[in-house]
């Protein structure tokens, strides 16, 4: 089977778009749905999965969870009403108070990274949980002699004034080669030889798959929540207002 056409890759404002069904079968007492080409973020980087629904005159899916498996998306849930067959058109709606909550909540994370870049700290990026439940990113770092409560108030202020410059989401697909020249830091875990999607704030590229607001202004007033040490690790937990 051909992998999946990953719209919300090269478009993230699409909430509603037309697909083919590729196939449909049962999977763990859930019905799954493979389509030609989704709008649907499958959880990953860090951040959630959507929800929504899939329909068409003969029928009405559920979309409860969303994951990519070897290029392929899987949309699997349960028929409200009737059912789908292999090539049928259907209708695919994404849910969009999650999706927006999840695009401010992983951009926030995004505007963290340009906070602790722009404060000069030497920190290296690490994973982000950009789940609605406690959301945070971590770097490689160290909090010793530093006061805490000060350097808290200092990326708030500095996120808030990024958010307020209401500077533009833009994508860019490029090889990882090109990307060392774009982006403060690359994972090492990157495919190699292959184009792979920077996201440009300005001049802050950060290589991410993820869905995001098309202007920072979008996010709203953000909170730094606390700032930990977790073994190796610096925490920075923040919020969005909700
Ligand atoms: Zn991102």
């Amino acid at each position: 089977m051909q992998p999946t056409k990953l719209i919300y890759l090269e478009d993230f404002t699409i909430l509603q778009s037309g697909a083919t069904v590729f196939d449909v079968f049962q999977e763990n007492g859930c019905y799954v749905l493979i389509l030609d080409q989704t709008i649907f973020y499958p959880q990953g980087g860090g951040q959630p999965y959507d929800q929504g629904y899939i329909e068409n005159e003969q029928g009405k899916f559920k979309v409860e969870e969303v994951r990519f498996v070897v290029g392929l998306v899987k949309h699997i849930g349960t028929f409200e009403s009737g059912a789908f067959a292999v090539n049928q058109n259907v209708t695919c709606s994404v849910n969009p108070e999650r999706r927006a909550l999840n695009c401010r909540l992983h951009s926030a994370g995004h505007v963290i990274d340009m906070a602790v870049t722009a404060l000069k700290l030497s920190w290296v990026p690490g994973k982000g949980y950009h789940f609605p439940e406690g959301p945070y990113v971590e770097y490689a770092g160290s909090l010793e002699g530093v006061d805490k409560e000060k350097l808290k108030a200092d990326i708030e202020t500095a996120s808030n004034v990024f958010i307020a410059q209401a500077i533009q989401t833009k994508l860019i697909f490029m090889s990882k080669e090109e990307m060392k020249h774009l982006c403060h830091h690359v994972p090492d875990y990157l495919p190699e030889g292959k184009p792979v999607r920077v996201v440009m704030y300005g001049d802050f590229g950060v290589p991410c798959g993820g869905t995001h607001v098309s202007n920072l202004q979008d996010i709203g007033d953000m909170t730094v929540r606390k700032i930990t040490q977790k073994g190796p690790n610096v925490r920075v937990s923040y919020d969005v207002n909700r």
